[in-house]
């Protein structure tokens, strides 16, 4: 007899475990493409056995449970992906709407990348509203989570590389919260100008975004009662970005037909491409290879760093090989891209085309169809641009 389906949220289950304590059962459940009912006592209640499938489910963003008794019923039937449901017309009852239901950003095949035998997918994160970046993803669920675990303040602190910045400066508008934003002194200044012109409070710091700026951050948090929302550590980063962006990605790549070799990608927090190798991995086992791109020794990329530097999730996965790329190796890979493709991709995405483009050389990349994720596009960055033109006597 088959199980009988109902609501994920008709249910009632105990507090949510850990993130890593979900691991392997968001692991399994994307493995096998099925659900086995969960047990219940009186009614509702999901026995204390299934906690953890509950929540894996509720992390994953799946709709519908099989309950009782029977055999497991496949995940798509559950709504894996009705999370994913764009206006189709672009109209919006509200900014935040904007957001979520944007999505999928966009996945374009690019001319400039392929060849070879090789077709080269990337995937737009610029395309998403308040930051023109990624980091939008984390900002609204870090935010809209921390007020469904009860956070009832009127401050937030945050270390950032400007992107997460302007995301949380768009949510505290939204919300009607204040933010206050540090950001590291290598930073180009047109982040000031936009931070506060989107309402936030934003100090310079001396050096990179170290471990070491991120504890000044939580101590002085600590001493204004301020929330220090911290995507470095924050457990919302990853959840997001397996709920949307990994799965929505795993949809479009369907809806195209093509089954990735690798997918590529830039590591700061290392949130979105820590969430894309579980998801992928798990979903169609190591067929997609996953490389990381970190800024080479002593160069600073705005957006990402060295593994070294300290990263949560990306210890918590597989990942196929890390990619160094020099700033001038990454603006040389965006201007590339610019002029065949006609998008001005930013810094980090340019190291990641770089990246694309040394894997290539390397010989690492045979016949077949890749991803590169672009975080954001090149206008926060003309300060950088503007110097590299004139150093190579441009203008
Ligand atoms: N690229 C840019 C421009 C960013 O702002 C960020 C994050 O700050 C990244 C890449 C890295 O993303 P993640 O923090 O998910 O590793």
């Amino acid at each position: 007899m088959p199980p009988r389906i109902v609501e994920l949220d008709s249910l009632e289950a105990g507090p949510r475990p850990d993130l890593k304590e979900l691991l392997p059962v968001l692991a399994d459940v994307l493995r096998r493409g099925a659900v086995d009912p969960l047990r219940l006592e009186d009614g509702r209640r999901v026995a204390e056995e299934d906690r953890r499938l509950y929540w894996a489910l509720k992390v994953l963003g799946v709709r519908r449970a099989p309950v009782g008794d029977g055999e497991p019923v496949d995940l798509e039937a559950l709504g894996l992906y009705e999370d994913i449901s764009p206006s189709p017309l672009h109209v919006y009852g509200s900014t935040l709407e904007l957001l979520y239901r944007g999505w999928p950003t966009p996945l374009v095949k690019l001319r400039s990348l392929s060849g070879g035998g090789r077709r080269v997918w990337a995937k737009l994160e610029w395309y998403n509203p308040f930051s023109m970046s990624v980091k939008d993803r984390i900002g609204w669920y870090m935010v809209v989570k921390a007020f469904e675990d009860g956070w009832r303040g009127t401050l937030v602190y945050e270390a950032t590389s400007t992107n997460t910045g302007m995301a949380l400066a768009s949510m505290a508008a939204i919300f009607g919260f204040r933010v206050r934003l540090y950001l590291p002194k290598t930073i180009q200044r047109a982040s000031d100008i936009l931070l506060t012109a989107l309402g936030a409070e934003v100090v310079r710091k001396e050096g990179q975004l170290t471990v070491e700026l991120i504890d000044e951050v939580r101590e002085d948090a600590e001493r204004a009662g301020a929330y220090h929302i911290n995507q470095f550590e924050n457990d919302y980063n990853f959840m997001v970005h397996l709920r949307y962006t990994a799965k929505e990605l795993d949809l479009q790549l369907r809806y195209a037909g093509v089954r990735p070799k690798a997918i590529i990608g830039g590591l700061g927090t290392s949130g979105h491409m820590a969430a894309i190798s579980f998801y992928f991995k798990n979903r169609y086992g190591g067929s997609v290879r996953i490389y990381g791109v970190e800024p080479a020794p002593g160069e600073t990329i705005p957006g990402i760093r060295r593994v070294e530097t300290g990263m949560k999730w990306i210890h918590w996965v597989e990942v196929d090989g890390i990619v160094d790329v020099t700033r001038d190796e990454a603006i040389e890979a965006l201007l590339a891209v610019a002029r065949r493709d006609g998008i001005l991709p930013g810094l980090s995405s340019g190291a990641v085309a770089a990246a694309y483009m040394k894997l290539v050389e390397r010989g690492e990349l045979d016949e077949g169809d890749y991803v590169v994720v672009f975080p954001d596009n090149g206008f926060k960055y003309v300060e950088q641009l503007q110097d590299f033109f004139r150093r190579r006597g441009v203008l």
